[in-house]
Parts: structure tokens; C-alpha cells; sequence
């Protein structure tokens, strides 16, 4: 039986181009700067992004935690929404590793928070108060349905920073997603932040890695963090390898991921006792909630069922789903998807 995996972009498996680049990397000690194949990869999604330098680390997690102790001290204040990935599912690094307070925003729906609600999280110059140092948004909104932020928005956000003398980070896990459901450049949805954090290994199907951007300056800060961490790594150019056909095949195709998506919510919204989010899917996630007054059965229990019918699903509360499509989710998969829920409710 065919397995159909809709838990997440991060099951893709590396594709055979990907695997031969692998067996055939140049490499040498990343930790001496040597390696010619990450220090490749580093400067292709620098120059992807507009930024000076990059830095290939484990995992996003890394990214973003290399990012905030890289811009903040002890005791200083980052600015976050309070569904956002670095505040809900990072363990809380930042502060538990870092010693950075986390001052938590409600995110609108829309993924942004309201730009007075940052305004007022601001500290004022006030020996009671944390100093604030860092803003972070999520490009697109992983917990807000995979939307995306437009460059209006974070032009606003980036304005208040300049203001207030804040750096400005993004969580950009999923910006080429993002880029590619607005139509525009990842370097311009980049432009307005201090740094940047991009998984290769979600939608890009890069089997580990992701990589932070920012100017030299701050990239030499990160680097130090990420010895800190334990996160230098020596012949990983056979890990970077898979993230520069990442970079140089997988990027453009994106925007089929998110036909995909709109071809399976269109066909889960005909079935009854699913309610689509409104708007959903903005890109490759679709988020759902099973109509309790019309099915007997809550999201883990459905979720089961479909698995027996060679589909996984997201469970993410008790009546709600997340489903990604991803490079290994074609036509017939969504097909089989539609088929496997229309049986199992
Ligand atoms: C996946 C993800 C991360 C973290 O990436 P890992 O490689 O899983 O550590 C960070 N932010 C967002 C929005 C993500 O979706």
C-alpha cells in the first residue's frame, strides 16, 4: 500500500539527485572553515536572500536560537507572538540557554500582531524593566495556517524597530513558501530584516539543515553561538550538498506544492463534517476541524482510521487537523487522500 504522509514538508526524503550530490561532495573541516562545499552553500543562500554572509546550522531551531543570543544579552527582551514557532516549539531555548526574556504578543489571525501591540511591548529606559533588543515574525505563519506576511506589513514592523533601535528577525522556515504564494523574491521579503533563519529541509526536501543570513558583522557573532551549541560540524559538505540542489531545483517548483494544497482543501471541503479554515490553504498547509455535530469521531480517532487507509494526517487539538503537502504529494496522492477521508468519515 501506498503510505500518503501529510503530517508535515519535513517528511520529504532526498530526492536521487540529491543523494548523488551527497556521495559525491567535495569536503574538508567545516570547523577550520574548510569545507568548500558548505562554505559554497552559505554563499549561494546569502546571495538568495541579499544578505552578506550565511550560516548552515543543524536545524531551524539552532537558527533561531543563534539568531536571538547572537543579537541579545542576558536579561534582554525579545518581542514574539505568542503562536509563534520560537516561542511554542523551541523548548524554550531562548530563555532556559539564552537568558532572554520572551515578551509574547497575541498573533492576529492573520499571522502578523498588531503594530500598537508591539508598540507597547517596547520598554521604556526604566532600571525595573528588561531591555528590549530583538523583534521576531514567522514568514509564513506556521500556526496560523501557513499564511504569509506581505512586505507592506513587515515594511510597517521594520519602520517601529528603526524607531526604536530593535533588531528584526525572521523566523523564515517556509519563506521561499512565502515568496512564492505572494508572488514576490525571498531577497525582498528578506530586505527589511537583521537576520533571517530558512529550513532546507521542509518543502526544499534537503534531508538535514538550515541556514541563518545576515550582514558579516552578525554572522561572526552567530558562528561563536553555534560552536557554543555544539552545533560545529566538520566534513559537512555531504549534508550541504543535498542543500545546494535544494536550493537550485526545489525552490521554483513550490508554487505546485500549493496547487496541490488547493486541489485537496477544494475536495475535503465537499465532504461533510470537515470545515476548512476560511482562506486555508494560503500555501502547502491546510488546517480543518472536524464538525462534531455531524461526526462521531474527534481528530485522533479519524486520524487512526485514515492511517489504516495508508494516510497521516496532523492531529493538532482535539477536533482540528494540519495536512502539508509537500514534492512527494502528486495528483494521485491527493486523490488517494480525498478517497481515504471520504470512506473513513
Ligand atoms: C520547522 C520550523 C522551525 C524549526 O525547524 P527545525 O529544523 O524543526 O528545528 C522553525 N520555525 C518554523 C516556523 C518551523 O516551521
Amino acid at each position: 500500500m501506498e503510505i500518503v504522509d501529510l503530517r508535515s514538508d519535513t517528511v520529504t526524503q532526498p530526492t536521487p539527485e540529491m543523494r548523488a550530490a551527497m556521495a559525491q561532495a567535495e569536503v574538508g573541516d567545516d570547523v577550520y572553515g574548510e569545507d568548500p562545499t558548505v562554505n559554497r552553500l552559505q554563499q549561494m543562500a546569502a546571495e538568495m536572500l541579499g544578505k552578506e554572509a550565511g550560516l548552515f546550522v543543524p536545524s531551524g531551531t539552532m537558527g533561531n536560537l543563534s539568531a536571538v543570543l547572537a543579537h541579545c544579552g542576558r536579561g534582554d527582551e525579545v518581542i514574539l507572538g505568542h503562536l509563534s514557532h520560537t516561542f511554542v516549539y523551541e523548548c524554550g531555548g531562548i530563555s532556559s540557554l539564552g537568558s532572554v526574556h520572551s515578551h509574547q504578543i497575541r498573533n492576529q489571525p492573520d499571522g502578523t500582531m498588531a503594530l500598537d501591540d508591539i508598540q507597547e511591548a517596547v520598554r521604556s529606559d526604566d532600571e525595573h524593566f528588561p531591555v528590549s533588543r530583538l523583534i521576531i515574525l514567522e514568514n509564513t505563519h506556521n500556526r496560523c495556517g501557513g499564511v504569509s506576511i506581505d512586505k507592506e506589513y513587515i515594511g510597517q514592523v521594520a519602520s517601529l524597530a528603526r524607531e526604536y533601535n530593535l533588531k528584526l528577525h525572521l523566523d523564515g522556515a517556509r519563506i521561499f513558501n512565502a515568496a512564492a504564494a505572494l508572488g514576490v523574491s525571498a531577497r525582498d521579503l528578506a530586505a527589511p530584516f537583521d537576520s533571517v533563519t530558512f529550513c532546507l529541509s521542509k518543502g526544499l526536501c534537503a534531508p538535514v539543515g538550515s541556514i541563518l543570513c545576515g550582514s558579516n558583522e552578525f554572522i561572526y557573532q552567530a558562528h561563536r553561538v553555534r560552536k557554543q551549541l555544539g552545533g560545529g560540524m566538520r566534513q559537512a559538505g555531504i549534508l550541504a550538498a543535498a542543500g545546494i540542489v535544494a536550493l537550485e531545483s526545489m525552490v521554483d517548483r513550490l508554487v505546485e506544492d500549493h496547487i496541490r494544497a488547493k486541489m485537496l482543501g477544494a475536495g475535503l471541503k465537499e465532504i461533510p463534517g470537515i470545515l476548512v479554515d476560511p482562506g486555508s490553504p494560503s500555501s502547502n498547509m491546510i488546517y480543518l476541524n472536524l464538525d462534531r455535530d455531524i461526526l462521531p469521531m474527534d481528530a485522533a480517532q479519524a486520524a487512526n482510521l485514515l492511517d489504516e487507509a495508508g494516510v497521516k494526517v496532523g492531529v493538532t487539538s482535539q477536533n482540528r487537523m494540519r495536512l502539508v503537502t509537500h514534492y512527494w504529494i502528486g495528483e494521485s496522492e491527493v486523490d488517494i487522500a480525498l478517497n481515504a477521508f471520504r470512506t473513513v468519515l
